[in-house]
């Protein structure tokens, strides 16, 4: 066969499927590929064809390829009908929805600026304008009424837009079956979409809804329907407005909670004194909130609302945990500073304490020591004298005492003064004083006379001693203006005795052992 032979066939094939089509739908009979085919079938010029192809078929039988191709054709050929058909399907569908649509504008709107979207409609509802254009012109059409934003150039009451004459219930007395039957599966539709966008909530009542479509026959009926539908709508977006407004209302209120929460801490921060008790009053204001919290995510049901809820919420409680940080380290500052106080206080009452002992130091020394020699004095030989006695009572400790008194002192005062006599004093002692051991007491019992304790010492070793320090007063030049002199001293000596019972056993053995000393002729040392 030849090239443009093809062309041709293809070409009458698809007039006699458009023809076909148009005779179906004509008829009112639907639109399916049985219908198609049996039109085809009947039609002249396919039979002419067919017949046409079967002699060509077999001039060619033995052309099985040629065969094939044909074949191959006419599945083609087939598969385009079936989308054609699909497409018509879907031409009826909108153009149903349409035809409904006009059919009520028609009856509200007698003329106006919308005839031109209208012209535009009708242009494009015909036949060989694909669904998607059909249905693009309607959708446009559709928006600009429904938004009402199309001047008019009819009077006012007329200006409005069809949603609010939706509400009119103006209308012919009975629509035809066949539109009855039109709005009916429209409505359906309508609600079906509603179904889908308002939610669950409002199934029950559009289910109800669905009910009336079905014994819907006036334009009253219908009218009462449409209104429904919007006062629905108008009811579906109350209740998103009246949902927001309670959102808002329900933040407020955990607001206002986390408010008097967060006063609650705060009051008690200001008041509390104690740290411990302010962890575990914050640890259980913190589940409260936090319990809360649970809550209020069980009550919430929009996401944007619950992030809100749960910022600030966060918000406060990281507001909460700032300033109990604040007063915690407002705690450790004030003890911080207690404790600086303390220590200052520690630092001078030890101060305080340190120049007490060394005052109490110096008053016990004052109080022990004489002025004048630096010597011990009898004060501290009656304490010393007493505990060494207690020691010699209790473990037989031997030890002696012995007195010193300076000879002839008197006339050293009056021939030298008595400046000079102190002088002396002092001299001797000075001298006298590195010759003794460290544990023996030196002390002045009065005027030119000294008693010492020689600890652990018997009557040999004191007289030894005694005679140590006689010797080095006696060595002694004394130097007065252009005169020199020398001074002598007596000394009693004595030691303990088994039947001792007191120091004053020993002074009186001592004193006597120094007038010994002095009626034997001074500068010497007696035992007794
Ligand atoms: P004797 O050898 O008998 O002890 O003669 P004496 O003069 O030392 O004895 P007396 O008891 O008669 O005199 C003691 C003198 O010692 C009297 C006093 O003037 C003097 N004297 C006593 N205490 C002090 C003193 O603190 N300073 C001075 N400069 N002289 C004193
Ligand atoms: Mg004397
Ligand atoms: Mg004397």
């Amino acid at each position: 066969m030849a090239s443009d032979d093809k062309t041709r066939v293809y070409q009458e094939l698809s007039e006699l499927t458009i023809a076909g089509l148009k005779k179906i739908a004509e008829d009112g009979r639907k639109l399916t590929s049985e219908n198609l085919a049996v039109y085809l079938k009947n039609a002249p010029k396919v039979r002419a064809m067919m017949e046409k192809g079967g002699e060509a078929g077999a001039e060619k039988k033995s052309q099985p390829g040629e065969l094939e191709r044909v074949r191959a054709q006419k599945e083609k050929l087939v598969r385009q009908m079936g989308e054609l058909e699909d497409r018509l399907n879907e031409s009826e569908k909108v153009y149903k929805r349409a035809v409904l649509f006009l059919s009520d504008w028609v009856r509200t709107e007698s003329g106006g600026a919308l005839d031109e979207q209208i012209a535009h409609v009708k242009e494009v509802l015909k036949f060989r304008s694909s669904p998607d254009v059909i249905q693009d012109a309607f959708q446009k059409l559709k928006t600009a009424v429904f938004h009402g934003d199309v001047t008019q150039k009819v009077n006012d009451t007329r200006k409005k837009s069809l949603m609010s004459r939706l509400m009119s219930k103006e209308g012919p007395a009975l629509p035809d079956e066949r539109a009855v039957a039109q709005f009916r599966t429209t409505y359906q539709e309508i609600l079906d979409e509603l179904g889908l966008d308002l939610g669950l909530d409002f199934l029950p009542k559009l289910l109800q809804m669905g009910k009336r479509i079905s014994s819907s026959v006036t334009y009253e009926d219908f009218t009462e329907l449409r209104k429904d539908i919007l006062e629905l709508l108008h009811s579906y977006m109350a209740t998103v407005a009246e949902d927001r407004s309670t959102a808002a209302e329900f933040i407020k209120d955990i607001g206002r909670k986390l408010v008097e929460v967060e006063i609650d801490l705060v009051k008690f921060f200001d008041f509390t004194d104690d740290v411990f008790t302010s962890n575990s009053r914050f640890g259980n204001s913190l589940i409260d909130d936090l319990n809360d919290l649970e809550t209020s995510l069980g009550f919430s049901h929009k996401i944007d609302e619950l992030k809100e809820v749960v910022n600030a919420k966060l918000a406060l409680i990281k507001k909460a945990v700032q300033k109990k940080n604040e007063t915690d380290q407002g705690f450790k500052a004030s003890l911080d500073s207690d404790i600086g106080r303390l220590r200052a206080e520690f630092d001078q009452m030890k101060q305080e304490a340190m120049a007490a002992t060394q005052r109490a130091e110096r008053f016990e020394q004052e109080m022990f020591t004489d002025p004048l020699t630096g010597a011990s004095n009898r004060r501290f030989y009656d304490k010393c004298i007493k505990e060494e006695f207690e020691r010699f009572l209790r473990y037989r400790r031997t030890f002696s005492t012995m007195i010193l008194d300076v000879d002839h002192f008197k006339s050293v005062n009056d021939t030298y003064g008595h400046a000079t006599g102190d002088t002396c004093l002092k001299e001797i002692i000075k001298r006298v004083s590195p010759l003794l051991r460290g544990n023996d007491t030196l002390a002045r019992f009065g005027g030119e006379e000294f008693v010492i304790i020689l600890p652990e010492t018997d009557a040999a070793g004191a007289r030894d001693a005694g005679e140590k320090l006689r010797k080095a007063v006696e060595k002694i030049e004394f130097v007065h203006r252009e005169d020199t002199f020398r001074i002598t001293i007596s000394l009693g000596v004595t030691s303990t005795l088994p039947e001792d019972k007191s120091p004053a056993d020993l002074f009186n053995r001592m004193d006597m052992a120094l007038y010994d000393a002095k009626k034997g002729g001074r500068n010497r040392v007696v035992i007794r």
